[in-house]
């Protein structure tokens, strides 16, 4: 595979000053005195009472407690908003990208506090209270953070809601948390396209089981809606009705700050719980360390709020540093493939994060893209999400970042709040296809499948030993899950989920998902690097890798691949990608089918779905499982209808 390496040294040093040797002296602080570290840490934010008991922690199934800064006393909003009014309120906190180029906006920080101010205040004229739980189903608009910020404001637990999910998966949502508000807007817009957004709800709030008591919508597109008696409101409107100043709420440290549900790629979604002062102290140092992150920038990941990545990275992370996060309505390919290289353009964007499926989307499209548009205001890439394919990581450094921005791949998941392992501009060496390193305080580990652990340059499934502040807190309302999911495979460690290879260097490189791990003859293979070496080929865009019963390997490997724009698929073409694999890592990863497909089944967050794949490479069409969170359904029937006609 793949050993390039990039040093540090050779890229620009980090803003901070921050060097190898301060990584090295804070990291082993972090793992030796981790009381004194995360004290050291809380210090980021403003305690209205500081906490004094640091962590308190058990992972012991009879047992099981995680408390971080538990006798701390805060408000998330008023550390994301009311402590920079003094310092910085005139500058900006949200650059507004619309999806519509011609459309954006800046929004100050004393800007984004009267609007905060008046969201929570309409909250509160509608009787939503400390603890209670309210649903955002927003396209990607200032309003939506300001609905999370002010939610968090008046202390109630908000769970964002994409908004590109069905009624359907709404709906179980709602019930899941039993949220009695929900915060939407009349339409969003993606791509120029329109999103019924209050049509959906409508339709949400037909099912059975479902019901709220308020809905608040934001007038974004004007269309006509259907406003239901008491329960509807239009946001624009019932905010002028309210005070503008809204006093945050006190709230302890534990108290829940959010409910997220993950993408669902291996399952029925989870309703992550995350609390106040532990995920706040990670996401703020996360955000400033691993992004490099200096005052007056622009920053801008482009996820959406719907998920974990948009919560801790577009707004809490961000906006408690007072920083300048940039939101963007629209997607990569819109108007033209060339539109996130003119947005860095047009609002000087330093530093741009984003997910390995929308890497290989552009660099399927061609570079001319991206080369032309200027981009010198780049300075660091960030990816999250999926393994990131080598030759997909070199086009994001090279030709994105013209070989002159470090690359950091963060591996993290819903559940750990934050970053967990990543690289360190000007600290770590790169290793194209590897996460790299943990972050301080994180250990993490391999073991094998009876738990032992395993030690040096090793493959094995990934755990962490030991809690960090972002750590979840439990599944809402079904804390059985939590322990199950995370510590029962394992006892006494936080299971991820994730295999994991370690090399000599002791770098991380996340081979796939444990579920998905291939076994031929006996040999244990990710998915990853099998794909990576298929995505090296020039004709490839894309590969998804399963494997599938046979009668003598035990296993064997079904490999999906798209094809770049202009390729065609041919029997000369199947046997170089065949011979492509056996030549990068070895005759027994060598694929024993390859489907040439037009798309691969994606979670809405942009994950590949394998379990889906994997029931079609066997035959097995009949229980797909948990289909909820797919993005495009049709892509499942041309799959299977290329399938039957193999
Ligand atoms: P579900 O838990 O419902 O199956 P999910 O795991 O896809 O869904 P997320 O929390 O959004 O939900 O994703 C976390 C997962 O994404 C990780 O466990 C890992 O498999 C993958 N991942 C995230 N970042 C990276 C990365 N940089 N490299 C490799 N894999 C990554
Ligand atoms: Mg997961």
């Amino acid at each position: 595979m793949s050993q390039e390496k990039i040093t540090a040294a050779s890229l620009p040093p980090a803003k901070s000053g921050y060097a190898p040797a301060d990584y090295d002296a804070d990291y082993h602080r972090s793992i030796d005195e981790p009381q004194a570290f995360w004290a050291e840490q809380a210090g980021r934010l403003d305690w209205i009472k500081a906490p004094t008991r640091i962590s308190d922690v058990s992972w012991d199934k009879d047992d099981m407690h995680i408390k971080w800064y538990e006798d701390g006393v805060l408000n998330a909003c008023y550390n994301c908003v009311d402590r920079h009014l003094a310092t910085r309120g005139d500058e900006t906190a949200i650059i507004f990208e619309g999806d519509d180029p011609s459309v954006s906006e800046h929004i100050t920080y004393n800007q984004l506090h009267g609007h905060v101010s008046r969201f929570a205040n309409t909250l509160k004229a509608r009787n939503v209270k400390k603890g209670d739980r309210v649903i955002i189903y927003m396209p990607m608009i200032p309003q939506a953070a300001y609905a999370m910020l002010a939610c968090a404001r008046i202390g109630a637990v908000h769970s964002v809601v994409f908004g590109g999910f069905s009624p359907e998966a709404l709906a179980s949502r709602i019930i899941d948390c039993g949220a009695t508000a929900l915060i939407t807007a009349d339409e969003g817009l993606r791509g120029g396209k329109k999103v019924p957004l209050k049509k959906n709800v409508d339709a949400a709030l037909a099912k059975k089981g479902v019901d709220l008591r308020t809905v608040l919508v934001w007038r974004h597109t004007g269309i006509d809606i259907e406003l239901e008696g008491s329960r509807d409101h239009i946001l624009n409107d019932v905010l002028m009705d309210v005070h503008p100043d809204c006093p945050p709420e006190p709230m302890n440290a534990e108290d829940p700050l959010f409910i997220l549900y993950t993408s669902g790629s291996t399952g029925k979604p989870k309703g992550v719980l995350h609390t106040t002062g532990g995920y706040m102290v990670y996401a703020s140092l996360t955000h400033e360390k691993v992004f490099d992150y200096q005052p007056g920038e622009v920053f801008w990941c482009t996820a959406d709020v719907g998920w974990i990545t948009g919560h801790s990275y577009i707004v809490y992370g961000p906006l408690a540093n007072g920083a300048t996060t940039l939101m963007f309505e629209g997607v990569p390919t819109y108007p033209d493939a060339g539109r996130c290289w003119e947005v860095v353009d047009k609002h000087n964007v330093s530093i741009f994060y984003t997910a390995p499926t929308a890497i290989r989307a552009l660099m399927r499209e061609g570079d001319e893209w991206v080369t032309k548009h200027d981009r010198s205001s780049l300075r660091l890439l960030g990816t999250v999400g999926e393994p990131i394919n080598p030759e997909a990581w070199m086009w994001y450094y090279n030709v994105v970042g013209d070989a002159r921005c470090a690359v950091v791949d963060t591996w993290w998941q819903t559940e750990t709040g934050g970053i967990l392992i990543t690289a360190l501009p000007g600290v770590t060496d790169l290793k194209p296809g590897s996460a790299t390193k943990p972050f301080f305080g994180i250990k993490p580990a391999l073991v094998d499948n009876e738990g032992n652990f395993i030690e040096g340059a090793a493959d094995g499934n990934l755990v962490l030993t030991g809690s960090w502040p972002g750590q979840m807190r439990t599944v809402y309302g079904d804390h059985d899950r939590f322990v199950e999911t995370y510590f029962s495979t394992y006892p006494g460690l936080y299971f991820t989920g994730d295999g994991a290879r370690r090399d000599e260097d002791g770098y991380y490189w996340i081979t796939g998902r444990v579920d998905d791990v291939l076994n031929i003859s006996g040999h244990r293979m990710g998915t990853a690097e099998i794909e990576s070496a298929l995505v090296a080929h020039k004709a490839v865009a894309e590969a998804a890798v399963v494997g599938y019963p046979h009668d003598i390997k035990g296993q064997g490997i079904y490999a999906y691949v798209i094809l770049k724009h202009g390729k065609k698929e041919s029997e000369d073409l199947v046997k170089e990608l065949v011979a492509q694999v056996r030549e990068e890592i070895g005759a027994i990863a060598k694929p024993d089918h390859i489907h040439i497909t037009p798309g691969l089944p994606k979670t809405r967050s942009g994950k590949i779905m394998r379990r889906i794949l994997r029931k079609i490479a066997e035959n097995d069409y009949g229980a797909l499982g948990d289909t909820s969170t797919l993005a495009d359904p049709g892509i499942v029937d041309t799959l299977i209808e290329n399938r039957k006609n193999r």
